[in-house]
This record gives C-alpha cells, structure tokens and sequence, in this order.
C-alpha cells in the first residue's frame, strides 16, 4: 500500500489522480508547491467602484435558488446581509455547494460587484467568516477530478504525517545565506501566515530547487566524462575531403563546429554536444558530417528528427549528399508497412544499413543496432532521462548530438546546458541577404496581396500563416480554410494554392508539402506546423496573420522558413494589434538576439518549458526572476560536489536524491 492511503480521503480513485500529478509518495506530496498565492482582503463596499473585484463577509438571509441550465451548467442565487446593505449573489456551476448554505450561515464571497444592482457575481464562496486579517491562499495547479482545496487538505495531512522532511540543502550553506530551515520553509508555503515569512520561506525552497537542478547537471556532466565511449581515429584530411566536394563551401563557423565534433568522437569520453545557430544557419551540414565520420570509423548513425516530414527531409538530403559514397541510408517512418519495416530492421541488425533516419520512432523496442555509434537530434528534441537509459541499452555508448535552432543567450546555455559541450554558428552561409521584415494592419491587405503577386510573377513560392485552422475558435482570427479561399480568390489565376495543417492525415501533410517543394503549388496556408525546419529554397515571403497571436521566438522560426536562398525575402507581418515583439521583429534577425529579447519579455518560462526537457519544470523557482539565485546555486553545486565530505557521503539526503535522479540504467 502507498502512504497515501494513510491519509483521509486518498483512495483508490483518487491515487491514480495525484500520480497524474507526478505525487507518489508523502514526500512527493508536500514537495508538490502553489504555483501562485492569492491575497484576500476584505473590501469596504462604500469604496469600492462598479465592476471591481470584491471581498466580502455576509450572512445568507434566504434559502439559495439553483437553476439548472443543462446537466453541468447552473447557477445559484442567494442573498447576504453584509452588515451595510444586502446584496444579492450570483454564482455558476456550485449546484452542489447548496446544500451548505442556508438562512444564518456566515460566509466569505469573492467577486464582481455590481454596484447599481447591489448584487455581485462570485467566483468564489468560503464557508464561515474567515479571520479579518489577510489570508494568504495557496492555490495549486491540479488535475481533473481533484480541486486545488482538495489537495491543498490533503498537503497539509501529508505533513502532519511525515516527521520529517528531507532537506538537500547542506546545513553550513543554509548558514551562510540565513535560510529558513526546510520543514518550516514547507509548513509556512502551504499554510502562509503573512507576505514576509512567505518570502523567506520561498527564499530557501527556491534556492534548494535550483541547488538540486545544478547538483543534478554537474555530476551528469562528471560521469559522461567519466564513462567510456567510443574512442576513434578519425583523421582531419577524410573530412576535408568529404567537405571538399560540397556543392558549397562551408562558413567558418560550421568548420569550427565539425572539428570539435571530431576531437569529441576521437576521445574516449562519450560525445554530448549541442551545435545551436539561428534559423538558415546551416546546422544539417554539421549533422551530415557528423554521420560521414561516425560511419568511417565503422559505426551506424542514427538522426531523429521532430516530425515526419523534417525526417523525409533529412533523408532526401543526406541521399543527395552522400551521392558519390556507398553509405547506405535508410528512412524509417510511422506509416510503412510491416513488411517493409521488417526488412529495414533486419537490415539494420545485420548493419547492411550504416544510417538511419525518422522521428523518435528511431529508438522504438523493436528497433535494434548491429553498431550504434551516434545519434544526432534535431531540433530541441532532447532526450530525457529515460530515452537516454533506452539509448544506452542499444548502443552502449553511442555519442549524441543535438541540433538546436532556438539559440539561447551565453549566459543561459551554461548553466542550463550544464551537462552538455556547446558550439555555436553566428555566421550565416556567404551572400545570404537579410529577410525584409514589415508590419501591415488588416485594412492593407490589398497592398499585401499586391507584393504576394509580384512574387508569384517573379516565380517565387510563398508561405501563409493563420493562427487557426477553421472558424470554431475565434471568429476575430483568420483561418486556414477562410484564407485559402480568399487568396484563390485573388491570385487563383495565375498560381496554385495548397493548404497544411494539424488535423490532416500525415500522409496528406506529406503530400502537400512534396508538391510545394516541387514547386506544384505556389502558395502554402499553412498553421505553425510548418514552423521547424521546413527547408525550400523558392520560397521568398512569409505572410503572418494575426502575427500578434505569436510569441517571438515562434515569428522568429517561422521568418526562417524564407531567406534560405539566394533571393531577397519577405517576412510580411499583420496585426491590428501593437505589440513589442512585432516591433522587435522588424528590427533584428538575429537568433541569439531575439531570444534575450524574448526572455526579457516572456521570462524562461516558455523556452525551457516542457518542449525541451521535463527535468527543467521547476516548481517555484523561475529561471529568469531568480537567475541570480541559480548562479549561486551553480557555484555552490560545484563546490559540494568536489568536497571531501560529499565524496565520504556526509552529505546523505542529498547524495542520495542526486544519485537516484540521474542514475540512467
Ligand atoms: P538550419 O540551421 O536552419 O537547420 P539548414 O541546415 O537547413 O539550416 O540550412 C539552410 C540552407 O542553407 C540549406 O538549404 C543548406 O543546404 C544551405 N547551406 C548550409 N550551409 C551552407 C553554406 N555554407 N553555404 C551555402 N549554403 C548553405
Ligand atoms: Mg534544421
């Protein structure tokens, strides 16, 4: 039986729940933080202005009235004295809640007033006058089926029952940063007593969660130089070579990247490296040389890829490149035979394969290696903990590389790729020019469609991009399938017009991105599907509509779907709204640059959420607000690390929860 039984009110039901939650034990429990805290103050209604949100103390006069407006919507009205007038309270989908209140109950509401009617829609009711002072409430992110109440309750029976929390932080650097100890620290989150003793005990629970996270990323990196790879003997001039005959020359930058590639397969120590560069930066000639020295020293070579089409992509790519060697390539996709997969796999087994490309699909059970020696990954598709255990049991030790196109700022990518060697590209390939960028409002959409012609005329293609797919959503958004009618409308004379979305068929997104890269279809509606690494030269304009919808980082990738060739190219940007990052678009196109920006605007939320790596989903702590905090804790993770008393395993807890968390087999 789990712990959690112990406690009132967890049961069979409910335990499947808070395992959703990633909550398996009392520990994990009351580890499980508020992911905000909402002050209530009592409102004095004589100052209060109509339409503000209001606190207030009441007694229920008359026996409440349900409304049922279907089986899951109704709305309840009741009527409180508040001591000053009576007010008449309005509140949806409590049905249930009426059997608590009756004529004489005390209770607190939470709400909109409205002042003319003397009435006031709550969003919230408590039971019993709540003490006069402020109360601080712990709200918490939670799952279908358990309310944030519910498992705050449940929080704080956790703790009653645990008599002891473990605390990771080594006691003489609570000293030396006056924190508060751990159980008070936990004790005061989930039941805050006032704004200062809150903060202080943030203070310490933030700090350890980053403690840990770089504790974590430090022996990481420790270990991987401490586990034997692949050593080889890949001489400078067999690249050379292979670069030689490009149909291009590289960019300094991509050289510097590929040679350090090679020193890291050359060594024993097992490669993880991460090459990041801006969109068009030419990141996929790295990975194809990667795979042209890992297969000359004897090895098979795996490359995932994000989506289907990206690998399809890929494919092609390396069949075009490795034209004049007998590297034998192969794509291994989601919508192929048995049959055929079959055969790829004997293939692979036997080595009769030397490279294989697809999506994660690549590291399924059944797939196995005769001699795994590297697996490239494409764009922020990083591996977890897990994925790196299967990884290993296939190819012993195979070295990694990751592609990713969402640079992010110096200062950042050491402390958060910690445990990973990092190259950049900062050059773009030689005569690229800089993709123009504007801004348009709605009502200039002729002047638009007058540009799109022109580049129709000039046989170029052009991307289309719409935030939704049809009307359902939002009627103020232009969709998918409104827009591919109106630019037939417009321009269908003298091109073609394909749409790609979402809900497609992968066999039908397959399709239609073929014929636009064969230049079949002229102009492609499309949503965000296109947004990663979609590579077509032809295409010189990008139209974003509602380009407000987007965040930076995302207009960003998608501008560097155009520009990739030799011609000038568009980046056409409507929105009625003003927004910052629109303007920031027209200013730069710098990758790294963007991305500062976008922290500065957006915090790190976003960009090392959960599309990069769950082990980055930090409970309190946020990466950007509290960087100073993670920099201290990356100086001190490294300082324990390297200590006597953490080699002699003084450090217990600690030690422990470190070592379970990144123990990969
Ligand atoms: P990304 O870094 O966004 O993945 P790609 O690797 O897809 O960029 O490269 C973008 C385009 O630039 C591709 O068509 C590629 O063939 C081309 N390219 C890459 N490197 C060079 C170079 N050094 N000179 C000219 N073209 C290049
Ligand atoms: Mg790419």
């Amino acid at each position: 039986m789990s712990q959690l039984e112990n406690i009132k009110g967890i049961g069979p039901k409910t335990l499947p729940l808070l395992n959703r939650l990633n909550i398996y034990t009392l520990e994990d429990m009351v580890h499980f933080y508020p992911y905000r805290f909402d002050v209530i103050e009592r409102s004095n209604l004589r100052d209060a202005n109509e339409g503000d949100k209001v606190i207030v103390d009441g007694i229920v006069q008359k026996e409440p009235l349900v409304y049922f407006f279907s089986k899951k919507m109704n709305k309840m009205t009741f009527q409180i004295d508040t001591g000053e007038r009576l007010l008449n309270a309005t509140i949806f989908n409590r049905a249930f809640f009426k059997s608590n209140l009756h004529v004489g109950t005390k209770v607190t509401i939470m709400g909109k007033y409205d002042k003319r009617h003397g009435s006031i829609v709550a969003s919230e009711i408590r039971l019993g006058l709540l003490p006069p002072i402020p109360v601080i409430e712990p709200i918490y992110h939670t799952t279908n089926g358990i309310s944030s109440n519910q498992l705050h309750k449940w929080i704080l029976s956790s703790l009653d029952y645990l008599e002891e929390v473990n605390s990771y932080v080594p006691a003489y650097l609570q000293e030396r940063y006056k924190l508060l100890d751990k159980k008070s620290s936990i004790l005061e989150v989930h039941n805050p007593r006032n704004k200062s003793s809150l903060n202080q005990a943030l203070n310490y629970l933030k700090y350890e969660e980053l403690f840990l996270f770089m504790m974590k990323m430090n022996c990481l990196k420790k270990y991987r130089n401490q586990e034997i790879g692949i050593a080889r003997d890949i001489k400078k001039e067999e690249i050379d070579e292979f670069i030689s005959e490009l149909p291009f020359s590289l960019t300094e930058d991509q050289i510097k990247c590929i040679s350090a590639i090679r020193e890291d397969m050359n060594h024993s120590f097992v490669m993880k490296r991460l090459v990041q560069g801006d969109v068009g930066s030419g990141k996929t000639i790295v990975a194809v040389a990667a795979l042209y020295m890992n297969y000359k020293s004897g090895y098979q070579g795996a490359f995932m890829a994000p989506t289907e089409i990206l690998a399809l992509q890929h494919y092609q790519n390396l069949l075009k490149l490795y034209k004049n060697t007998s590297i034998k390539v192969e794509l291994l996709t989601g919508k192929m035979k048995v049959k055929e997969r079959n055969e790829i796999l004997k293939k692979l087994a036997t080595k009769e394969i030397d490279m294989l490309v697809g999506t994660h699909s690549l590291f399924s059970e059944d797939v196995v290696y005769e001699s795994l020696g590297l697996v490239i990954t494409d764009e922020q598709h990083r591996f977890g903990v897990a994925q790196r255990a299967k990884l290993k049991e296939k190819g012993k030790m195979a070295d990694v590389l990751y592609l990713s196109a969402t640079p992010i700022p110096r200062t950042y990518a050491i402390t958060l790729y910690g445990d990973m060697d990092v190259s950049s590209i900062h050059q773009k390939p030689m005569g690229r020019k800089e993709v123009i960028t504007e801004l348009y409002k709605e009502k200039d959409i002729k002047l638009v469609l007058e540009k799109v012609e022109k580049e129709i005329r000039n046989h170029h293609q052009i991307y289309v991009i719409a935030a939704q797919i049809e009307e359902s959503e939002d009627d103020n958004l232009e969709n998918v399938t409104k827009l591919k009618e109106k630019f037939e409308r417009a321009l269908g004379k003298i091109c073609k017009v394909g749409m790609l979305h979402g809900k497609m068929k992968a066999l039908e997104k397959d399709q239609m991105m073929e014929s636009f890269q064969k230049n079949d279809i002229q102009i492609l509606i499309s949503t965000t599907v296109i947004e990663v690494g979609i590579d077509v030269l032809n295409a010189t304009m990008i139209v974003i509509f509602d380009s407000y919808r987007f965040g930076l980082s995302q207009l960003h990738q998608l501008r560097g779907r155009v520009g990739r060739g030799d011609s000038q190219s568009y980046c056409i940007l409507i929105s009625d709204r003003e927004v910052e990052r629109l303007h920031v678009m027209t200013q730069t196109s710098d990758g790294f640059k963007i991305s500062e920006e976008d922290f500065r605007l957006r915090g790190s939320g976003d960009l090392f959420g959960t599309r990069q790596s769950g082990d980055m989903n930090f409970g309190l702590a946020d990466l950007k607000r509290d960087y100073s905090i993670l920099l201290r804790a990356k100086e001190d993770s490294m300082e324990v690390l390297n200590s006597e008393e953490y080699q002699s395993g003084k450090y217990f807890p600690l030690q422990e929860m470190i070592e379970k968390s990144i123990d990969l087999d």
